[in-house]
């Protein structure tokens, strides 16, 4: 079981247990073996060494993993504080992502050990996990775009106008990979 630990001064609504958990469960179970903790924090430690302006940070002591999350950054640079409280099957989708990325970088620590390119087959394993939440929550995922592409009292014209492009390059985007990730597609 990996935990799942939420350190943060900011005001969220996003359900992390929740969403962290959906995402998780489309990522091979094996991959997530040895895998401790994923916390969110609002900076990292800097005794760790992680990059301090990267969404995510992937180390290992004692023989087991951690993933650290940076909400700062990320709400800053990938994520908006919008989505993660009122939008949160959008938010959901593109932490996939972030999360998949870390993930990547365990199952090649311990899985793989440590392919010679680390950030491409990280990268990878991002993508594939980004693809896989995709399709497990399809429906709900663009019903939330289609909300935001609605939604006259909060957004401008133009935001919305984002909202349905976004909605339609998800769903082209869904259909034209359907060959490459088939059969799960993890590298
Ligand atoms: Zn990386």
């Amino acid at each position: 079981m990996v935990k799942i630990q939420v350190y943060t001064k900011q005001d969220i609504k996003f359900d992390f247990n929740k969403h962290v958990d959906l995402i998780l469960s489309v990522v091979p179970q094996n991959h997530l073996i040895l895998l401790d903790k994923i916390s969110f924090v609002d900076s990292y430690d800097k005794k760790i060494g992680c990059d301090q302006d990267g969404f995510g940070c992937y180390y290992f002591e004692k023989k087991s993993g951690t993933i650290l999350i940076n909400l700062s950054n990320l709400i800053k640079h990938r994520i908006p504080l919008y989505l993660l409280n009122y939008y949160v099957e959008i938010a959901s989708l593109y932490l996939s992502e972030i999360i998949g990325h870390e993930i990547g970088h365990h199952v090649d620590r311990f899985w793989k050990h440590g392919t010679k390119d680390k950030e491409r087959y990280a990268q990878k394993y991002a993508e594939v996990c980004y693809y896989n939440y995709f399709k497990k929550r399809k429906k709900t995922i663009l019903l939330s775009y289609f909300l935001g592409e609605i939604n006259i009292l909060d957004f401008s014209k133009k935001d919305r106008l984002l909202f349905k492009e976004r909605r339609k390059e998800h769903s082209q985007w869904f259909h034209d990979n359907e060959s490459k990730f088939d059969l799960s597609g993890y590298p």
